[in-house]
């Protein structure tokens, strides 16, 4: 008997260059390790990399964002029949691609004639300058995100974040968003949300002790 490989295509659109990058990517091939996919020209990169219980989290850049977007998807979700977007949160933009390489392509197409009819070139270089200057905004602290997306990864894989998804159908997406004076935690899909403090290191360091979270 042969076993066909599942395969999908993925695509997001590089928030430096704003060019789109497609990529087929094969079941097999992501198999524990992470993978990447890479704009030629800039350093952006989409990650994949499956999660203890079978699922896939995608951290994908947003070209309205400063901070990458988190996404978890189940492998039927990844490798279904037709086109699957999902949006960023703040701009109601689509991010993330997911289909058959046709069907991403035009949904890209289309993707480009809304950014045009959106944006004008003034606007658009300055979202591309809010991606250079990146790591510089004042405030900003890589080690936070770090933690939180370590964090979060390790209470999804023990099942120990809660929100309005909690024994309905819907597969529940958790992102954050690094605020000035706290963290917010959500759910793209029934937008439960929770914040946790953080002025100061030490409430850098109950965040890292957490050990739940409830969203609502
Ligand atoms: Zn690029
Ligand atoms: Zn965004
Ligand atoms: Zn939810």
């Amino acid at each position: 008997m042969i076993l066909e490989s599942k395969k999908t295509t993925l695509a997001f659109r590089c928030p430096l260059c704003g060019q789109s990058i497609l990529s087929g990517v094969n079941l097999f091939r992501i198999s524990g390790d992470l993978l990447r996919l890479r704009c030629p020209d800039c350093d952006t990169a989409l990650t994949l990399n499956k999660t203890n219980d079978g699922k896939f989290r995608l951290s994908v850049p947003c070209m309205f964002c400063p901070k990458p977007h988190n996404y978890l998807l189940s492998e039927g979700t990844l490798f279904k029949e037709g086109l699957f977007t999902l949006p960023c949160a703040l701009s109601g933009m689509d991010v993330l691609y997911i289909g058959k390489e046709e069907q991403v392509k035009r949904a890209l197409e289309e993707s480009d004639k809304l950014l045009d009819s959106m944006l004008d070139e003034e606007e658009k270089e300055q979202l591309t300058a809010l991606h250079r200057k990146g790591g510089e905004e004042e405030g900003y602290d890589p080690a936070v995100e770090h933690v939180m997306r370590f964090l979060l990864c390790e209470l999804e894989d023990e099942k120990k974040i809660s929100c309005f998804c909690d024994g309905k159908e819907e597969i529940p997406l958790y992102d954050f968003q690094v605020l000035s004076e706290r963290v917010r935690v959500f759910c793209h899909c029934c937008n439960a949300e929770t914040y946790l403090p953080l002025r100061s290191e030490a409430d850098a360091e109950d965040i890292v002790k957490i050990d739940a979270l409830e969203l609502k």
